[in-house]
């Protein structure tokens, strides 16, 4: 096995819990994994700061990105709205020797598995249901009234890429999805 770091790929539709989950583990710190910061061209929500939780572009910033080649993968994950997984963050955390953990979308988590295969692991995180998923969303208030419902309606076309993943968990009890989460990033990195 190589020095280099693995990738931790954690997918879910928006709501789920994906953030509350990384965030935790990070905390808690029991698993050797940073955060890789991806960029995109919406625009930031009250609290976000500019390379902690995202690298916040404008337009043309992300095109010429795509142009200079430095994504790994990008997707459109709502209309207009990009996201993309940067080759130095990636390379920054693993060349490092750490693992990187990639909160990303669902077609992104199942392009990033396939490119890394055994270096990667996939975990999808799944609502209790999708009304649940709604009144995380309206609980959460980043959103108004229409991008909540994109969401809602997005994530029922995501919830069928969980088949694709190597794991999934049920976000219903938090401390419950967290712990499972973490036992199985501890088997895959080897804690
Ligand atoms: P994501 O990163 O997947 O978009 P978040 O982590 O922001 O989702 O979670 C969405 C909202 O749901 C947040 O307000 C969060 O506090 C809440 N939440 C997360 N997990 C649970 C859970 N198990 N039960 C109830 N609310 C939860
Ligand atoms: P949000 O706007 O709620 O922060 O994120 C919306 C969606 O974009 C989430 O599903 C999130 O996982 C996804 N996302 C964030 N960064 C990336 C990325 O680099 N690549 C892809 N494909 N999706 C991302």
């Amino acid at each position: 096995m190589s020095d280099k770091g693995k990738i931790i790929i954690i997918s879910a539709p928006s709501g789920c819990g994906k953030s509350t989950i990384i965030n935790a583990l990070l905390r808690q710190g029991e698993i050797d994994m940073q955060f890789s910061v991806s960029a995109t061209n919406r625009p930031p929500r009250e609290g976000e700061e500019h390379g902690v939780n995202y690298y916040f572009l404008t337009d043309d910033e992300f095109r010429s990105a795509i142009a200079g080649d430095e994504f790994v993968e990008y997707e459109e994950v709502y209309p207009g709205r990009y996201y993309g997984t940067l080759k130095r963050e990636i390379a920054r955390i693993t060349d490092g020797g750490h693992n990187v953990v990639l909160d990303i979308d669902v077609k992104g988590g199942v392009n990033v598995k396939r490119m890394y295969g055994d270096q990667a692991v996939s975990v999808f995180i799944k609502p209790p249901s999708v009304a649940a998923l709604r009144q995380r969303l309206e609980g959460r208030g980043t959103e108004d009234a229409d991008a909540i419902a994109q969401r809602v309606a997005r994530a029922e076309f995501e919830i069928g890429f969980a088949p694709q993943f190597d794991h999934t968990v049920i976000n219903d009890n938090l401390d419950e999805a967290i712990t499972q989460v973490s036992d199985i990033l501890k088997s895959f990195t080897g804690r």
